[in-house]
């Protein structure tokens, strides 16, 4: 279910519901004054970027690092990790473990 975003003109108030495509024509009241006045903005979620975007962006943002170099790679992970966006970038907890200790100069996963 596609989630859209509103933000009422009479009182600022932002909101967010959850509508099928069928409902999505139709405009949820402002659950704050109950105006009808709102308008739908952009929603994040409805913002779906192709994987090879975010692909680029990783790239990208590894451009600085060497990868021959673990602890380079794991302290920007540690760092950075966050921006590739948590959708489809959520370690385990044993993989941050992991990023943390060769972050500190611990050794690798393969060692
Ligand atoms: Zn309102």
């Amino acid at each position: 279910m596609p989630v859209y975003e509103y933000r009422c003109k009479a009182c600022q108030n932002k909101y967010s519901e959850i509508l099928s495509i069928e409902e999505s024509d139709d405009v949820p009241a402002c659950p704050s004054c109950g105006s009808e006045d709102v308008q739908k903005l952009v929603s994040s979620v409805a913002v779906v970027r192709s994987a090879q975007d975010k692909a680029e962006d990783r790239s990208k943002a590894l451009t600085d690092v060497d990868p021959n170099k673990p602890q380079e790679v794991a302290k920007h992970f540690r760092d950075h990790g966050s921006q590739f966006g948590e959708d489809d970038f959520r370690g385990t907890k044993e993989w941050h473990d992991a990023v943390d200790r060769v972050a500190e100069g611990g050794p690798t996963l393969d060692e």
